[in-house]
């Protein structure tokens, strides 16, 4: 991660660069990997699976006092990276008042065991339950355990990739509550996911700095990192408040509306409280000036006629004598373009007529200003029929059946023309 902005205010390395020529005279191992530039800077190679492994684990050594073995073919933990997120939970739980003794759970610790073994370093009172998939990296970090001297505080269970729950077999057995869990899950559907987004970055926008070193089973798992977390969803539907916090990273900001969605469809969404209700378009009627259809009913109903016309759902959730409600939704703009598509309509209709009263204009095209012919149409369309005036209108005496008000209507195809809006009538 960069040192950047983004980085929480307590991360050690949000001011403080790591000093490459300093670790270098400290650590021979890290001196291997580092070459100075013709100024005599130090450089490091990212892109170097070596130098990033040798990086991190003289970061840990450095800052932390930890010992960790990383495999060169496993994901290599960025510490910057790692220590925003315990910073974050760290807030979390003061927020929610968590007491002292915190238990935590780290979904796919990987080989490092880092979120575990780096939070017990930071906090002499916490405890976890690690899980993994991986034989490799569950050796792994059991070895990063125990070197560290923290097997009677992490505990590491080895579980099954094919099932079905991330969470709910893995603490069957414990009796303990859990006051969080957190994850940095595989990301990828599939290999050509993994090409697909190392392929999207835009020629504008630089290389990644660091290589990418994780293994087929850390960074694939079916369905990508929103199945994953969808079935972390459902697991937490079943626990309840076995775990006070369920928390997780995600790697692609395309994966957040359909888990913002799976949350919403359980109910579990505070997204959903902050979703802000706009406010309804409200028509009131006037007093009716003649004595003809002029009331609520009948414009509510001529507005069903339009929105149908439209393709915009309606739904009544009010219907009273002085006072309809409708919520509508509109999948897709069928409003747009209307006098094109009045034209067109109208040109259509006109089309027999001509050819049998006119046949050389049946081959005129694109020059149809919509006044040939059209004018006994042009009510077809909503607006239409409500703008024209009321001599056009005289020619179209089925429809003013229906509309006997012609500003009514024009004002509610105002208003109308607002998607996804509830109207009030
Ligand atoms: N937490 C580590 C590793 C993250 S990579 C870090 O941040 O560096 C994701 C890890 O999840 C991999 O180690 C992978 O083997 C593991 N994993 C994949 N599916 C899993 C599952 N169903 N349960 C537990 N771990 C899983």
């Amino acid at each position: 991660m960069a040192l950047n902005k983004f980085m929480h205010p307590r991360n050690l390395y949000k001011n403080k660069k790591p000093n490459f020529q300093e670790l270098a005279l400290k650590y021979p191992d890290f001196r291997k990997y580092v070459f100075p530039d013709v100024t005599g800077k130090l450089f490091l190679d990212f892109k170097h699976p070596d130098s990033l492994r040798q990086l991190s684990k003289t970061l840990l050594e450095d800052d932390f006092d930890l010992k960790m073995e990383l495999p060169l073919d496993r994901l290599v933990p960025t510490v910057p990276l790692r220590l925003n997120y315990i910073h974050w939970l760290e807030d979390v739980l003061a927020a929610s008042k968590a007491g002292k003794c915190i238990k935590g759970i780290d979904i796919g610790t990987g080989s490092s065991c880092i979120y575990p073994i780096l939070s017990c370093k930071l906090h002499d009172d916490w405890t976890f339950l690690a899980t993994e998939v991986d034989d490799k990296n569950f050796m792994f970090t059991q070895k990063n355990i125990e070197t560290n001297g923290m097997t009677e505080r992490i505990k590491v269970k080895k579980v099954n990739a094919v099932d079905d729950t991330i969470l709910c077999d893995a603490i069957k057995d414990e009796s303990d509550t859990f006051d969080f869990c957190m994850c940095n899950p595989p990301f990828f559907a599939d290999h050509v996911e993994a090409q697909a987004v190392a392929k999207s970055r835009s020629y504008s926008r630089a290389d990644p700095k660091s290589v990418c070193t994780a293994s087929f089973t850390e960074k694939i798992v079916e369905g990508g990192e929103v199945n994953f977390l969808k079935r972390m969803i459902k697991d937490s539907m079943e626990l309840g408040d076995k775990i006070r916090i369920y928390s997780s990273m995600i790697g692609k900001k395309s994966s957040l509306p359909p888990l913002k969605e799976e949350l919403r469809k359980l109910k579990k969404s505070l997204f959903q409280e902050s979703k802000k209700e706009r406010p309804p378009l409200v028509y009131q009627v006037p007093r009716a000036p003649t004595d003809l259809d002029y009331d609520v009913a009948h414009i509510s109903a001529r507005i069903k006629a339009l929105l149908t016309d439209l393709k915009i759902q309606h739904d009544v959730t009010l219907n009273q004598k002085s006072l309809v409600k409708m919520t509508l939704v509109a999948k897709e703009n069928t409003w747009s373009n209307q006098r094109r598509k009045r034209r067109q309509k109208a040109k259509e209709e006109a089309q027999p007529s001509k050819n049998s009263f006119a046949p050389t204009e049946g081959t005129k095209d694109g020059h149809d200003d919509g006044s040939d012919g059209s004018e006994h149409l042009k009510g077809n369309s909503p607006c239409e029929e409500h703008i024209s005036s009321s001599k056009e209108q005289k020619a179209v005496p089925e429809e003013n059946e229906n509309n006997n008000h012609p500003n009514i209507g024009l004002d509610i195809c105002k208003k109308i023309f607002n998607p996804s809006k509830s109207a009030l009538l």
